[in-house]
């Protein structure tokens, strides 16, 4: 059972700051057990979609979370949430969602498209997921954690593969694996993917036993 802290007492209902059904999926699995009630911004219509236009994965959770904040009066908690890959200076991290300059449907593919054809043959294939996510209580106070996953990027020459998940899953094989994250599917994510690390991390933070 984890105990919650005075700072974030009472926790019983808050907006997920998210319009990405994947990250609502896995963020309302991964606190389940939490007595908590994790309602979605589309339930507070019209829902405000702020720009993100942070240089960092915490600067734009922040811009979500406020948003949302101050759209419902409610505790929020926002991710933001990108790839980093090390040979191409750590890209595309913060444009993850828009790498490609494509919208909608098409996002996923043309994205993981771009990035096979930015990292070429280039041996050094190592990447990491990052998932900082942002709670913002109902006084308005702010705390953050940051999960990262490291993995690899596939080989040259090899094709995306798997059907779980979402965005780069089926080009990313986690460390300690050798099948993609869309091969290994969603009980592996739950376990060692960023956003299953950062909630891990909120959920010190919700006990008090993490500054935040
Ligand atoms: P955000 O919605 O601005 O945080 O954009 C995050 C983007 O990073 C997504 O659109 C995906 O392209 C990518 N991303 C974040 N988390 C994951 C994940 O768990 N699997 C695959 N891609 C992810």
């Amino acid at each position: 059972m984890h105990e919650r802290n005075n700072l974030f007492e009472p926790i019983q209902v808050f907006v997920l700051a998210t319009h990405n059904r994947h990250k609502v999926f896995e963020l309302r699995d991964l606190l389940a057990d939490l007595p908590v009630d994790l309602r979605s911004l589309t339930d507070f219509p019209p829902a405000p979609e702020p720009e993100e236009t942070g240089d960092t994965f915490l600067d734009n959770a922040r811009i979500k979370a406020l948003a949302a904040h101050h759209h419902t009066g409610l505790p929020a908690l926002a991710d933001d949430s990108g790839i980093e890959v090390a040979a191409i200076g750590g890209a595309p991290g913060v444009r993850s969602a828009r790498y490609a300059g494509v919208s909608g449907a098409a996002a996923d593919q043309a994205n993981r498209d771009h990035l096979l054809t930015a990292l070429g043959d280039a041996t050094d294939r190592r990447a990491r997921f990052v998932c900082t996510l942002v709670l913002i209580n109902s006084a308005g106070t702010e705390r953050s954690v940051t999960g990262i996953c490291d993995g690899r990027i596939i080989g040259a020459g090899e094709s995306a593969r798997g059907s779980a998940g979402f965005g780069y899953d089926p080009i990313f094989i986690p460390d300690g694996f050798t099948q993609t994250f869309a091969e290994l599917g969603e009980a592996v994510k739950a376990r060692v993917s960023h956003r299953a690390r950062a909630v891990a991390a909120l959920r010190d933070l919700l006990g008090g036993r993490a500054a935040g």
